[in-house]
Formats: structure tokens, sequence, C-alpha cells
């Protein structure tokens, strides 16, 4: 990749690149701190149903070949090519206004969305097509009739619409997801920083790596996009309020619409966090960082913040500090620069104008001017820089902050608005006020005013952080969603949830409750039910993987239970408890009829009863899940297990994988007295 940028930015499309015959009408995409033309935007031309239609086919079957873990570890694979070639990622999302730092969220931040659901899916996922949803639903008395749930991806294409503030992590926090459930994806960059997007998009290109038709770009805008979609497509739309209004209109009945819209985001300084207290000074430091990354071009960033009763001077004059101790306002490639420009001047005068509107609504400016600042420029020289979009950090304070304007107006930069609340119940309010947001943070070291603050604000938001003395330095912050949690918040902000680990992967997926037998429902899950056959050859601890199969199975001989054996149980491992030990006592117990083996001892037989001791595939036990004592063993019982292989998961990238064996303990009288599945590692081969 050079520097020197093509006069037309090219889509990829159908598995190759395209760029428009006709150039009429193109876009001009400009540096953010120059106004230099960088390249030009523009799909007249384009055969956009095509390019669905390749997402649907070509894209849908390429995909489908492949289980979770296999497109999970492409995942790995594309973030390790990207994480070869950040800088030029970087370099390319400086002329969009990105410093260093920013491209830490965004550059970094997207490679870190790909490595996450790369691990996630292999953990969490199973290595198969179809994902189960909660248990078996026994359905008759009998067992031959049960019911669950599952989840297949969608027939159709994943169309993410992207905002121009994070064109490579919020591309991928959609892409991620998006092709983990197995569904193509065709992405649309925001036109000011769509350079950024082709640069990626070109990487995972030239890698060879991507599955035909899992991934297309268009460079530009998408024309009758809606005339092209229907039942069992996605659009995952990241931009302002009123797009995507306008866009959900135009979805026909079954497209899967979410949004991630601006919001007014607040952060609450607890009535404890007084000044020279960690909290304050987490807190002040939170609202610098807010201000200032992506020179607050985020849609997490704080617009309110909320603080108790007389404490704005404070607040403002520590933030004051802060700024002029490190803000260093400039072109992101000039030396020391620590805040780049908004990303064009068309939205420098937005924010501008929605400044007006908030000072025109009651607002005062507390700390800033709205004048163009002056700045460093890349040769290192300050001054004006009329053509760039900067915009200084500006904070505005709200003497009635009932004003319906603080609570609605989006100035989408460097502007925080303070409010002052009287107690636990009006910051909560105040919060609410904003229709719904992405995030709210939190900084006290009381958890009592947490508490309340949280029954308050948690259904008015997508993520809350409560921050304080003990999480401060490892916090990821307020404005930096994590993979693993919830990216999206409900009302204003948009009712998306475009990241929240494999919840976000289930948004791509279709989920069905499916009622048959256990012998169809083991063929359609390739998770063995009870009821359904087994087999019970020879032993399945002397089978690899290659010969395992699910429906595998051992029965035990009987083994049985005396007070000798639960007396030197209880001596051996001290667990001495009244039921096992003290027969008074564990008869006035209304769950035993007097002493009982230990739970644990019955387990441990178990093992004992079904294992084959000689070397072989069976690598390591690495646990037992799901385990219950349903009925009490008393001394003269005898018990015998019988152990099924219910699930196997081979691991894409090792010699071995994982199997699942539902265990039964039983009684003399066939009485289920303990069920768990047993966890371990077998070898592919013998
Ligand atoms: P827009 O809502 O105008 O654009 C967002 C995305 O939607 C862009 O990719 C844009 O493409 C696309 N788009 C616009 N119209 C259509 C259409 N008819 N069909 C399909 N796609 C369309 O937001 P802006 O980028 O202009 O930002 C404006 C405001 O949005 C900001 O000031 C801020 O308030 C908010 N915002 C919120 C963000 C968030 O993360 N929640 C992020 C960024 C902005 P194109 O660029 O080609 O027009």
């Amino acid at each position: 990749m050079t520097d020197i940028l093509p006069s037309i930015l090219p889509s990829f499309v159908l598995d190759g690149w395209w760029t428009p015959s006709d150039e009429d009408g193109a876009t001009v995409v400009r540096d953010s701190s120059t106004g230099e033309p960088v390249t030009r935007v523009s799909t007249r031309g384009l055969d956009l149903a095509a390019v669905l239609d390749h997402a649907r086919t070509v894209g849908q079957a390429s995909l489908g070949e492949l289980t979770f873990h296999q497109r999970a570890v492409l995942l790995k694979q594309f973030a390790t090519v990207l994480n070869e070639r950040k800088e030029e990622l970087y370099a390319l999302s400086e002329r969009a206004g990105a410093t260093r730092r920013d491209s830490l969220s965004d550059v970094d931040g997207g490679i870190g969305v790909l490595f996450t659901y790369s691990s996630k899916g292999r953990r969490e996922l199973p290595n198969a097509r179809v994902y189960l949803d909660g248990p078996a639903e026994p359905l008759a008395k009998d067992g031959s009739f049960l019911g669950r749930h599952i989840y297949t991806r969608l027939p159709g294409v994943a169309m993410q619409i992207n905002a121009f503030n994070f064109p490579m992590w919020g591309a991928l926090e959609k892409f991620a997801p998006a092709f983990l459930a197995g569904v193509p994806s065709v992405v649309k960059p925001a036109t000011p920083s769509a350079f950024v997007a082709e640069a990626w998009v070109r990487i995972l290109v030239e890698s060879n790596l991507l599955p035909a038709g899992s991934l297309q770009l268009i460079s530009g805008s998408v024309p009758g996009l809606f005339d092209h979609l229907g039942l069992g497509d996605l659009v995952g739309f990241t931009g302002s309020a009123s797009t995507a209004e306008r866009l959900r209109a135009q979805a026909a009945d079954g497209v899967r619409f979410t949004s991630e819209t601006d919001s007014i985001n607040a952060s609450i300084l607890g009535p404890d966090a007084t000044v020279g207290t960690p909290e304050f000074d987490a807190y002040v430091k939170q609202l610098l960082v807010e201000l200032t990354t992506k020179a607050g071009q985020k849609c997490t960033a704080i617009r309110r913040a909320i603080v108790p009763q007389g404490l704005t001077a404070s607040v403002v004059d520590a933030l004051r500090a802060k700024i002029d101790e490190r803000v260093v306002i400039g072109d992101p490639r000039a030396e020391g620069v620590t805040m780049g420009p908004l990303v064009s001047v068309e939205q420098r005068d937005e924010v501008l104008r929605q400044v007006d509107a908030l000072l025109g609504a009651g607002g005062e400016l507390l700390y800033g001017s709205t004048d163009a600042p002056a700045v460093t420029r890349a040769d290192g020289t300050v001054g004006p820089a009329p053509d760039g979009a900067f915009v200084a950090p500006l904070v505005i304070g709200f003497g009635d902050v009932d004003s319906p304007a603080v609570h609605e107006i989006e100035a989408f930069g460097p502007v925080a608005s303070v409010l002052e609340y009287a107690d636990a119940a009006q910051a909560a309010e105040l919060v609410a006020r904003g229709g719904g947001s992405l995030v709210t943070s939190v900084a006290t070291h009381d958890a009592a005013f947490a508490a309340t603050v949280m029954s308050g604000i948690a259904a008015f938001n997508g993520r809350v952080l409560l921050l304080d003395r003990d999480d401060a330095r490892t916090s990821t912050g307020h404005g930096s969603p994590v993979p693993h949690l919830v990216h999206g918040g409900p009302g204003r902000a948009g009712g998306g949830e475009e990241l929240g680990g494999i919840r976000a992967v289930l948004h791509h997926m279709q989920r069905t409750a499916v009622q048959g037998s256990p012998e169809m429902l083991t063929a359609l899950t390739g998770v063995w039910h009870p009821g359904a056959g087994t087999r019970s050859d020879r032993h399945p601890f002397r089978k690899s993987l290659a010969e395992l199969r699910i429906g595998d199975q051992f029965a035990s001989g009987e083994r049985e239970v005396t007070l000798d054996d639960i007396e030197t149980f209880a001596a051996f491992t001290g667990d001495t408890f009244y039921a096992h030990t003290d027969e008074e006592a564990a008869a006035a117990n209304p769950f035993f009829p007097g002493r009982v083996a230990h739970g644990y001892l019955l387990v441990s037989w178990a093992a004992g009863l079904f294992v084959d001791p000689d070397p072989g595939p069976v690598l390591a036990n690495y646990g037992l899940e799901n385990l219950r004592f349903i009925t009490p063993v008393s001394p003269g019982d005898s018990i015998r297990v019988t152990l099924t292989a219910k699930q196997i998961t081979p691991r894409e990238t090792d010699e071995y994988g994982e199997v699942r064996w539902d265990a039964v303990i039983l009684n003399q009288r066939d009485e289920t007295v303990a069920t768990y599945d047993v966890l371990t590692l077998v070898a592919k081969q013998p």
C-alpha cells in the first residue's frame, strides 16, 4: 500500500475490485487537518442487487461449509494479518484526524474485537453449525417427546452501515459476530473515512484468507438499498438518530434492523467523591479522556457530567489544569499533538451549531472558546488552520438542569455539559432524561449510593461503569466498549447490541423451537439426548475421536455402599457433616432417612466404576458440569453408573478435542441418584 490513494476509491464486490467508469458527481474526501483532497467516492453504476445476491449465494455457501470453530480460527488469522500491517492503517487514519492514541481505539480496538470473537467462538460455541439454546425440555412422561431451542444462521446478508468516527473498529465489531454466525457482510463505511475502511479490507483481501463472498465493501452511497432487502437480511446501522429513523422506516418486514445512534451519555460524580479523593481524580481524568479522544467524536463520550451541588467549579478547575498540562491540539502528523481535528469541516460546523443551540438554551460556557483554535500544524508551526476541522474542548454549565436542550442535543465533538444534582434520586432522573444511553459511569466508593443510582438508571443504559479507587487503574474506561459486554443501548441509543460476546453472534441467527423424539433431536443437533440409541461395543475410553461416536456408552456393574465406607470417607476427607456421621441428627433432617453417603463419595466411586485405567486416547478429565444429587443413598444401597458420549468437539488447532459425557448414577431400584456431565480431552487419533 502506498501513501498515495487512488483518485477514486474502489469498492470490493463480487470478490473483485470495482471502480465506476463514470466519475461524474463523485464525492471528494478531504484531509481533516488540512482540507486537501485525499480521494473521492462514488458508486455510480454499481449493481447493488448483484452485490447482495453474491452475498446470499456465494457468501452463504462458503461460510456454510465452515463450523463455528473454523470461522473462529479465520477471525484470528484476519487479526494477525491486520496486526502485521498496523503502521499503514495508523498513517492513513491520521488523514481522517486520528492521533496515534485515537488509533489505539480504532485500529488496535478493531483487531482486538477479532481476537476476542475468535477465542470466544472456540470456547463458547460448539465446533458445529447449530447452536443449542438452553436444555432439552421433556414434553412426554416416558421421554419419547422433547423440545429444544436451536439457533441456525439467517440465510441473507448482513448490511453494515457505519459511522465516520471508527472506520475500522466500528466495522469489525459488526463483521466479527456476523462472520462467526456464518452470515456474509456487506460493509458500507461513512464517506469521510471510507479510505481507512478500504485499507483494512484490502489487507484482508490480499491475505487470500477470506471465504468467497463473505465480505464486500461499498465505497460510497447505497441508493435504493432497502428495495433489495427482505426476510433473512440484517441491517446494522451506526450514525445519527435521524438517519436511523429514516432508514428503519424503509426496512421491509422481516429485515432485522438495529441501530447504534448518538446518545447523550452521562457520568455521575458521587457525593462521597469530594476533592482530593481517588474517585474525584479518576472522574476528572476520565472526563479529559472522553473530551479529547477522537476529539470527542465517540458515541460513548460523556455529554453530561452530573456532579453534586456546589462542585461544578472544582470539577471545571481540575479539568482546566489537566487540559492545560496535557492537551496539544493539531495535525496528528505533528510531534507532540494529543488531540486532532474533527473528521471534516462539515462536522466542525455542525458541532459549533449544536454548541450555539446549547448556549442559546441557557448553557454558559465554563471552559474553552468557540473561536477557531491555534493548532500545531504538520510542519510543527503553530497558528490557525482554517481548512482544518479543529474545535477546542468546551465545557458548558447548565444552571437549569431541567432544560430539555442539555438532555437532547448532542454536539458530536469535544463538548460536555455540567449539571448539579441534589440527591441520588435526582442524579438518576437526570441520566434517564437522556432517553436511553449507551453508557453511564458513576464515580463513587459508596456501594449504597451506587445501588440506589443503579436501580434508577439501569433500564436507560446499555452499560454502566462503576469507577472507584479499586478499579480506576485497571478500568477499561467510560468510553471503551469491550467485545465481551453489550455495546448498544435502549431508546435514543438505537436499541442495538453490536457487541456482547456470543449474544451478538446469535443476533445473526434465528431461534427455532424444535419438537421431536430423542433420536430426531440427536440427529439434528449432533448432541446425544437421553432416550436416543446407544452403542456398547467396547469401552468408549479405548476410542480416539476418529472412532468415537455420540451414543457410545459404558454401563458399569454395581457397588454396595456400607456404613464403614461412609465413616472411612468422612475420616479421610474431614467431611464429617452430621448427615453422614450422626444418625439421630440426620434422621431429623427432612431430606434424609438417616445417615447417607456423601455425594462426593458416590461421584468418586462412579469414576472408579466407569474408568478404563490403561493408557489410551483419553488424555485428561477437565471437570464436571451440572452435577445434581437427586436421591440419597443409605448404607446397604448399591450404585451403578452409565456413561454416554454426548457431544464431541474436535479442536481445530490441536491434536485432540473435547468429549462431554452424560453420566447417570442409579441405585438398585433404578432410581436416579445423580446426574452430571463429565468433560474430557481425547486424542484425535489412537
Ligand atoms: P449519518 O447518520 O448521516 O451517516 C451514518 C452512516 O449512514 C454513513 O455511513 C452514511 O453514509 C450512511 N447513510 C446516510 N444516509 C443513508 C441512506 N439513505 N442509506 C444508507 N446509508 C446512509 O451520520 P454522520 O456520519 O453524518 O454523522 C452525523 C451525526 O451522527 C454526528 O454528528 C453524530 O451526532 C452522529 N454519530 C453518531 C455515531 C455513533 O457512534 N453513535 C457515530 C457517528 C456519528 P455516507 O457517509 O455515505 O452518507
